[in-house]
Parts: C-alpha cells; structure tokens; sequence
C-alpha cells in the first residue's frame, strides 16, 4: 500500500459537508477489523447499513455489516464498488492508499477527507501539525543519516527513542537508544531505501493518558474523560477512566485535544497520546484520526460510546454526551489470553466476579479465527466502584497471568 505522498486537493463545499446523513442510509467502512466491526455494531442499532471492504473473508467488520467486499485496500475497482454502495464512507486505520483516498473522495462522499490522513500518516508531519495548534510535542529531530542521528542525540540527549516516520504501531519500528554504542546498530536497523527517521526525547513519565475527541462538520467539539493507559511491551494492556490525574491535568488535557482537532479541522474522531510527567507537564505523543483502543471503555462507561459518536460525527449529527456513567477498566484480550477467558465465562466467572466483588465485567470478541500471539482478540470492560480493586482482580487473574 503506497501511503499518501500529497494531500488530495479536492475539497468539499460546506453545502456538502452540511448535510446530515439520516438512519437507513449506507456506510461505507475501509477497513475490517474490530475498529470496524465495533463502528458497525454501534451504527446498525442506530438504524444505519453497513459495507465494508477488506481482504480478509469473514472479517470482523464483515461479521457485522450487511456486506463485504473481499479485496485488497488498494484493489480502484474493490473501492470503487465501496463507494457506489455507500452514502458516507469512512476508514478503519490510517495509512489509506492515497490513491484511493483520492477516488472514494470524488466518487462518493468521505466527509473525512485526505488532509487528515496525509499529516497523521508520517511523525515529522504530525509533530509539526500539533506544534503549530500550539500543542507540546517530546522535543524531537529529523534523521535522514547516521551524521543526523548522531548530532540529533548530542542535541537531545540519552535516553532518547528512534522511530520510523511512516508505518510504525504497537512499538513496532522504534529503538529506544541507551548508549551511544547503540546508534548504528539501530540505525542500522530501522533505515533504509526511502525511509525517514525521527529521534525524540525520551520522556520520563509518570503516566501516559489518551483523549479522544469528536469534531462534527460543523465544528461542535466533544471530548472523552481522559484514560490512564498502561502498556506492556508496548502493546496497551489496560485503560483506566477516569484517570488517576489531577483535575488541572483532566482540563489541559482536553483543551489540548479541542485544539487539536480545530487546528487540523478534523471530522469523525481524534484520538490524542500524551505523557504527563511527574511535575505535571503535558507532551502529545502521537494521534489517530479514528476510534482508539484506549476508547473502548466508552462502549458500557459513557452515554455515547466512541463509535456512536463518530457515526454521529461523520454523518453530521448532533453530538451527544461523553459522561462517565460509571469508573471501569478495560483489559485487552490478546491471543494467549483467550482460551482462559473462555475457561473463566464457562465456569460462570462474571456472576461470581459480579456477587463477590461487585464488579461487572463486559466482555467484547472480534470474531477473529485464529488467536495468535499478541494479536488483538477482544477487550473486557470492567464496570466497578473500585478501580484499584479492578486492576488486582486482573493482575491475579489467570487470564492475563505472564
Ligand atoms: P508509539 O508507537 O510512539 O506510541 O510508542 C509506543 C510506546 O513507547 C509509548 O506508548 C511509550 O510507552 C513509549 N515511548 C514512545 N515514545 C517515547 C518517548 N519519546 N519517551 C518515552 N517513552 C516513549
């Protein structure tokens, strides 16, 4: 997939971008993961049809729309077919082909536009679009060569972390450099042909928190609580809301993220990375225009879940509370831990959960056929009074058991 080297020039007129698109009408879905299948659950209650396009036979998101088209992300004429049957279309990941960015935009109607896209789908661009919403980004440094980095980390400093411009997710293309003895090796490693670097400074956090935020087309603004996110190697583990931060971080937070989503005009929803340090400052670590996994506690916790929310967003419908109804964790479930969970659901482990500790659990599957290693499978909400209380149920659990 050839991600965007321009953004697509075609824009649409505010008459177009106005209309509301009503229930019944069809929605167009790039992309078949559970991202998808989640947008698709939401939006079928609410009256809406869905076609998604995916590689994949039997997708998740096809498990829960009313059609898929089996083709590749790439495949004009697979897409074209999406954008004759759909209303409204939306994506499911970022790096779209710009190609068929491009197309979907003329063909039919992607209020999301390719401009979002183009500046998320690469760091530096990224980095420059927070900055100049008047956001703080970890200090940063282009690397074109192995001179670059090497000057960069005398600016910068050790610790300081290597990533890939394009492509990267879950950790996957990045170094965290300790020693100069490490600058070749990794850039060794994560150079090449028409690949663009960038060192960051490496941030010491006390907490990494997320903020979603949906913005309509015409320019109403919601924020979620923010979540408390912790990862394990790199891949999210839980999401805590609300988030064991101060009330000022809360407000900073959010305003970061309405300013976000104004600067880069962004329709649907943005979800916005940040580490908070120990003195309280507040550092973007990178966005996705699209629901987020550190969003999933929304789907049971808040009176709009994220999915409803950017059906509402995108087809230009008013946007309705983001209220925590109720504190909860949300636990991934990875490929390992699957066949315990099923263990603990069949020997009736939620009711138990429930009398003996008042806690609710929420289970959520992705349909997916094979339970790989690390590959995401689902996610569980834990609806409780007692976050801490959670967060031991999970650690002693066998199901997330390391
Ligand atoms: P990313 O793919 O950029 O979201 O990075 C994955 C994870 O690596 C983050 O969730 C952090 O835990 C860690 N990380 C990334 N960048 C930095 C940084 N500049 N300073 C400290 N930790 C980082």
């Amino acid at each position: 997939m050839t991600p965007h080297n321009q953004a697509s020039t075609k824009e649409y007129t505010s008459d177009q971008l106005l209309k509301r698109i009503l229930p019944g009408s069809v929605i167009g879905v790039l992309g078949g993961g559970q991202l998808g299948r989640m947008m698709a659950l939401a939006g079928r209650a609410m009256g809406y049809r869905f076609v998604t396009l995916d590689p994949t036979p039997d997708a998740p998101c096809g498990q829960a729309a009313d059609e898929q088209i089996v083709a590749a992300y790439d495949d004009q004429d697979a897409a074209r077919k999406l954008a004759e049957l759909s209303d409204v279309i939306t994506y499911e990941f970022e790096n779209v082909d710009a190609d068929v960015a491009a197309m979907l935009m003329k063909e039919s109607y992607v209020p999301q536009g390719s401009q979002l896209l183009f500046t998320t789908q690469h760091r530096l661009r990224e980095k420059r679009a927070i900055e100049a919403a008047g956001v703080a980004v970890a200090p940063y440094a282009p690397v074109r060569s192995l001179e670059d980095l090497e000057q960069a980390v005398h600016r910068l400093g050790l610790p300081s972390v290597l990533k890939t411009a394009t492509g990267g997710y879950d950790g996957k293309g990045q170094r965290v450099l300790r020693d100069r003895a490490d600058l070749a090796d990794a850039y060794a490693a994560l150079s090449g042909e028409g690949i663009e670097l960038v060192l960051e400074q490496f941030i010491r956090f006390d907490k990494e928190i997320s903020v979603i935020a949906a913005r309509s087309p015409s320019g109403e603004i919601v924020t979620y609580p923010p979540a408390e996110n912790i990862h394990i190697e790199n891949i999210l583990h839980v999401s805590i809301a609300p988030a064991r931060i101060s009330r000022e971080i809360v407000d900073h937070a959010q305003q970061m993220a309405v300013k976000i989503a104004e600067a880069l005009q962004v329709v649907g929803l943005i979800a916005v990375e940040m580490f908070v340090t120990s003195s309280g400052e507040l550092y973007v670590n990178e966005l996705a225009p699209r629901p987020h996994n550190s969003g999933h506690y929304t789907m049971e916790a808040c009176r709009t879940s994220q999915f409803e929310q950017h059906i509402r967003a995108i087809c230009n419908l008013p946007l309705t509370s983001t209220a925590l109804l109720t504190p909860v964790v949300m636990v991934n479930v990875l490929g390992e831990h699957v066949a315990p969970l099923m263990d603990w659901i069949a020997a009736g482990g939620e009711a138990e959960l429930e009398q003996q500790a008042g806690i609710t659990a929420k289970v959520h599957l992705y349909g997916k056929a094979e339970a790989k290693l690390k590959r995401k499978m689902g996610h569980v909400n834990l609806l409780t009074n007692d976050v801490e209380k959670a967060l031991e149920w999970i650690d002693q659990s066998p199901i997330w058991r390391r």
